[in-house]
C-alpha cells in the first residue's frame, strides 16, 4: 500500500532465502506493485483477503508457483502479529506495524524484522510445520510452528515477541528439523 513499500534490502534476503530453500531451477522472480491505502487500517483475515481479491493478478499455474503478499498501511485486528499466512500462496505483512517496531533508536533493523516476518510467513507457505510439507521428526508447538526457539519457524516470528530477540540477534535460520521437511517434500 502506498507509503508502505516493502525494504528493498528485506526482499533481496527473502530471494536469497528461496534460492537457498527451495529447489527453483527456473529462479524466483520478485514483482512489486503499489496499490492504494485504505482509510480503515486495522484489518481481519477476511478483509486482507477482500483487499487481495480486488489487486492479485498472478496465481499458480502448471509447475510455477506464484505467492501474493500483501503489505497494508495499518495493523492486524490482534495487535501483537506482525504478519499472517492464509490459504494456499497468500500472506499479509502488517506494515505499519513492523515500521513502528523497527528502525528506530533501541529498536532492531528494519531489514531484521522484516525480512523475518517475510520469511516466516512464507515457510507457511512451503507447508511448515505439517501443513503440507510432512513432518520427518517431531517438532511442531504452538499452532503451525516449530518447538525449536531458535528456528525460523517459531510462533514468535510473526509476533512481537521476536522484537527483543532481534535488537541484538540475526535473522533465524531454518533449523534442521524444517529443513529436513522442506527436503523430504523436494526443497533442497
Ligand atoms: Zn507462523
Ligand atoms: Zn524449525
Amino acid at each position: 500500500m502506498a507509503g508502505f513499500a516493502p525494504d528493498a534490502t528485506a526482499i533481496n534476503h527473502l530471494k536469497n532465502f528461496l534460492e537457498t530453500q527451495l529447489s527453483k531451477p527456473d529462479g524466483v522472480t520478485i514483482v512489486m506493485k503499489e496499490i492504494a491505502g485504505i482509510a480503515n487500517t486495522a484489518l481481519n483475515a477476511d478483509e486482507v483477503h477482500t483487499i487481495e481479491k480486488a489487486n492479485r493478478t498472478v496465481f499458480s499455474m502448471g509447475t510455477e508457483m506464484a505467492v501474493y503478499i500483501l503489505y497494508t498501511n495499518g495493523n492486524y485486528s490482534d495487535n501483537n502479529v506482525l504478519g499472517i499466512a492464509y490459504r494456499n500462496t497468500s500472506a499479509a505483512i502488517f506494515g505499519k506495524k513492523v515500521r513502528d517496531n523497527s528502525g528506530g533508536i533501541g529498536q532492531a533493523s528494519r531489514l531484521k524484522l522484516e525480512a523475518t516476518v517475510l520469511e516466516h510467513e512464507v515457510g507457511h507457505l512451503v507447508g511448515l510445520v505439517d501443513i503440507g510439507s510432512p513432518m520427518q521428526s517431531a517438532h511442531k508447538a504452538n499452532g503451525s510452528h516449530c518447538s525449536n526457539q531458535a528456528c525460523l519457524m517459531y510462533y514468535a516470528s510473526e509476533t512481537t515477541d521476536v522484537l527483543g530477540f532481534l535488537i541484538t540477534g540475526n535473522i533465524p535460520s531454518l533449523d534442521v528439523a524444517c529443513i529436513n521437511d522442506l527436503k523430504a517434500n523436494g526443497g533442497k
